[in-house]
């Protein structure tokens, strides 16, 4: 709902859940997550056109990273805030995907719940410090200002270099309310991996003669996948001690 409507400005609230060909709005029952796609195979109950694939994907997308986030933080207010985030990176990359744009509603309402989220009491601190993810308001504050900072500075030089943006300020803020989660010392776990996807799937492009060095790919949908990769690989990695179900885990 949210791929859909943000971009087009649409209101949120109101009116309930309608088919974008004819209108018709849907009823609870064709409107279960997944199911409801599934049983009309992929086509509206009422004038019988094609669902578009974002519904799926980010439905799908959505419940196994909860199942992840369960996994990872245990029944906890992590897991929640780990779900909420991730629902947020899902919607971005699907819009940055189909519109090549990141709306400030969703990037900097993220940075902001980083931010307050910061100042939570954590359930997982138990005299032990926990650096990431869901750092310490210092860490946070930080996080947010050096991962605007970074790609804001990455695209000033790219633009020196090559004379047009790397880059959109969309990115940088999603990169800021990343650091707002995850800590100053998230970042680069973030970054390396969402670099590296994307160099890849620049040259794949390249190779399968789909596109060139000067074609833009929106960077919105790597940022997304490298911040889940920092939120749910971080603790397995050795990377965030102290957080339930990781070796440092201090117990309940
Ligand atoms: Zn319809």
């Amino acid at each position: 709902m949210l791929v859909y409507r943000l971009p087009r400005g649409l209101a949120l609230d109101k009116p309930g859940s309608f088919c974008p060909k004819c209108r018709t709005p849907i009823g609870w029952r064709s409107n279960i997550p997944l199911v409801s796609f599934l049983l009309q195979r992929g086509r509206c109950t009422d004038c019988d056109a094609r669902i578009h694939w974002r519904y799926p994907l980010g439905e799908l997308l959505c419940a196994l990273l909860a199942l992840a986030a369960w996994v990872v933080f245990g029944a906890s207010l992590e897991a929640m805030a780990a779900i909420l985030v991730c629902a947020a990176l899902v919607a971005l990359a699907l819009i940055d995907l189909e519109h090549g744009l990141l709306p400030d509603r969703l990037t900097l309402g993220l940075l902001w719940a980083g931010l307050a989220y910061s100042l939570a009491p954590k359930s997982s601190v138990a005299g032990m410090p926990v650096l990431l993810p869901f750092p310490a308001p210092g860490q946070a504050i930080a996080g947010a200002i050096a991962g605007y900072a970074f790609l804001w500075l990455f695209n000033r030089l790219w633009r020196i270099v090559r004379k047009r943006d790397g880059l959109g300020l969309g990115d940088c803020k999603l990169l800021a309310a990343m650091g707002a989660w995850l800590g100053l010392n998230g970042l680069p776990l973030v970054l390396a991996p969402a670099a590296v996807a994307g160099a890849l799937t620049g040259l794949v492009i390249i190779a399968l003669g789909r596109g060139s060095f000067s074609q833009e790919i929106p960077f919105g949908p790597f940022l997304a996948a490298g911040s889940v990769f920092a939120l749910f690989l971080g603790p397995g990695l050795g990377l965030m001690p102290g957080l339930p179900g990781t070796p440092g885990w201090p117990g309940p």
